[in-house]
């Protein structure tokens, strides 16, 4: 197991002031009709924001902008805690208690950030909540706006909601029903940015502490090149961007029970969003995870993520008995982990289908959803290509590699489907998944229909369905006869829901991490640069999620 050496829970700690004071007003919108100035300090506006979707831009504020006391509440009470206690619950630091900083930095924002009184903590985030002008269909977005500057590790970040899609979930009712899914799809969102704002984010890569030696790692990352050939016999090479750091490499190799293996391979598809490509792990590979580009409503934050935190040398980890983890790609060995998709590769319930247009329960089992392809208008990149026809792909889309798998609709969490009619078939919760069921129906012939059952692990490993209050072993294979209408269809031998995520990592060879402390800082703030009159802000790290 893990050796601990760092002393505490990391203490994130949230700057409220800036979404309830008056040095927000300037920047949030406190009723309609008011004109706000969006974009870094010292700048003058270039115009509407409505015209220009750029800043800094002057935004007439909506009705649905307004930051409500009701809202400032609502952040403060519902979203805010369950961010701060989820990274305390995993990952920890060695820092004195209270830091002395006695600086004033700016993060791109229209206001500075004063931290000349220092803070009692280890990494302070500022909230915001102004209208997020690029794109008004974003949800947040997330700075890392200081670091510390004898280990370069992130202690300041800045996360900004968008005011008018959190209105929605003012209603408590409808979080927990109707937009259930919709709120647990926000809430993963938070929690990768945040991610990114603590550590995972390519621009934080160089700065990585390898724990062995004390200094920066030669390479935290390694490209690889593969040649192969298409379907329809064309050649290509592919070259792919990993993650190699001792931890994560480790924990890929369990994950996938393949040793031959280049690390954890990070995204190369760009779907028009900066950021993207080098700080998100594939999509192809891992399937379901927090730091995958499109965040999901399930979306777990797995060994994998904390691994790279750990190899970051500036968090230690605890309670890893209680990560998240996913089936994705678990177990499934070196051909999954390291060749492309295919059929015989991807052999394996809810990923390629036998048939197109295939519903079933998805990969993961957090769900059920339709695999399928479909032809498109132009020719595929080769290497994406996985039919003899080059124009054909599969439901992922580019960052899936146009894969075709079960990408989960329907999930197996959202109890707000659940009624008394269908909780005999299909029964929902939080620690349900998506099983084969033979239903008996009187009249016609038995038919297989996917259900969500609630479901748990023995200590040998042996899965348990429970159905209508009582608890069934399901052996691989097995038929498992509930009553006269219902037989569960046991998952097969590649089943790893009951497989281990282990995070076995040889610690009697790490050496106590770097823990000198100075109050000095090396500010991330941005480079500001005048282009044709144009003010062009480069910020060291910026990702909108658009949905
Ligand atoms: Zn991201």
């Amino acid at each position: 197991m893990l050796k601990i050496n760092y002393h505490i829970s990391v203490r994130v700690i949230i700057a409220h002031q800036c979404i309830h004071d008056e040095l927000s007003s300037r920047i949030s919108c406190y009723r309609a009709g008011s004109s706000v100035l969006i974009g870094p300090k010292g700048f003058q506006s270039i115009g509407l924001c409505d015209t220009y979707k750029r800043t800094p831009c002057t935004y007439i504020c909506k009705q649905e902008d307004v930051v409500s006391a009701e809202l400032i509440d609502f952040f403060n009470s519902q979203i805010l805690p369950n961010i701060t206690e989820f990274f305390e619950r995993y990952l920890t630091v060695n820092a004195p208690d209270h830091k002395v900083l006695r600086t004033i930095i700016n993060c791109g924002e229209a206001y500075d950030i004063d931290l000349s009184r220092g803070f009692k903590g280890d990494f302070m985030f500022y909230v915001s909540a102004h209208p997020i002008v690029t794109n008004t269909e974003s949800i947040a977005y997330s700075l890392t706006c200081a670091s510390h500057a004898h280990n370069d590790a992130p202690y300041v970040g800045l996360i900004n909601l968008q005011p008018a899609y959190f209105q929605r979930f003012l209603n408590e009712t409808a979080r927990k029903s109707n937009l259930l899914v919709e709120w647990m799809q926000a809430y993963r969102i938070l929690l990768h940015e945040v991610t990114h704002s603590i550590g995972f984010s390519k621009k934080l890569f160089q700065f990585y502490i390898n724990r062995l030696t004390g200094k920066k790692y030669v390479n935290v990352t390694t490209k690889s090149t593969t040649n192969g050939l298409s379907p329809s016999g064309e050649s290509f090479q592919y070259t792919s961007q990993s993650i190699t750091t001792p931890s994560v490499r480790t924990v890929v190799a369990n994950h996938f029970n393949c040793d031959e293996q280049n690390g954890a391979e990070l995204e190369n598809i760009d779907n028009n969003s900066s950021g993207i490509v080098g700080s998100h792990w594939k999509s192809t590979k891992f399937g379901e995870e927090l730091m995958l580009t499109n965040t999901m409503p399930i979306s777990p934050f797995t060994n994998l993520t904390l691994a790279l935190l750990y190899d970051s040398g500036w968090y230690g980890l605890i309670n890893l008995d209680k990560i998240e983890s996913t089936n994705w790609g678990k177990g499934k060995g070196c051909y999954f982990a390291n060749q492309t998709c295919s059929m015989s590769t991807w052999n394996y319930t809810g990923y390629w289908p036998a048939e197109n247009n295939k519903v079933g329960c998805s990969a993961s089992r957090s769900g059920m959803g339709m695999a399928s392809w479909t032809e498109h208008s132009r020719n595929l990149p080769v290497y994406q290509q996985h039919w003899s026809n080059s124009t054909i792909g599969g439901n992922g889309g580019a960052e899936f590699d146009y894969c075709p798998f079960s990408k989960t609709s329907i999930f197996c969490f959202d109890t707000s489907q659940s009624n008394s009619s269908n909780n005999f078939f299909d029964d929902r919760g939080d620690r349900h998944l998506c099983f084969d069921q033979i239903i008996n129906s009187n009249n016609s012939l038995d038919y297989i229909q996917m259900g969500c059952r609630e479901y748990r692990c023995e200590v040998d490993g042996t899965l348990q369905v429970k159905v209508n209050q009582k608890w069934y072993s399901c052996q691989p294979n097995d038929r498992v006869v509930v009553n006269e209408n219902i037989t569960i269809v046991c998952p097969d031998e590649f089943d790893q829901t009951c497989g281990t995520s282990s995070f076995d990592i040889d610690t009697d060879t790490l050496s106590e991490p770097y823990s000198g402390y100075n109050s000095a800082i090396s500010s991330f703030n941005p480079k500001q640069t005048l282009t044709n009159n144009v003010i062009i802000v480069t910020l060291v790290y910026l990702l909108l999620y658009i949905f």
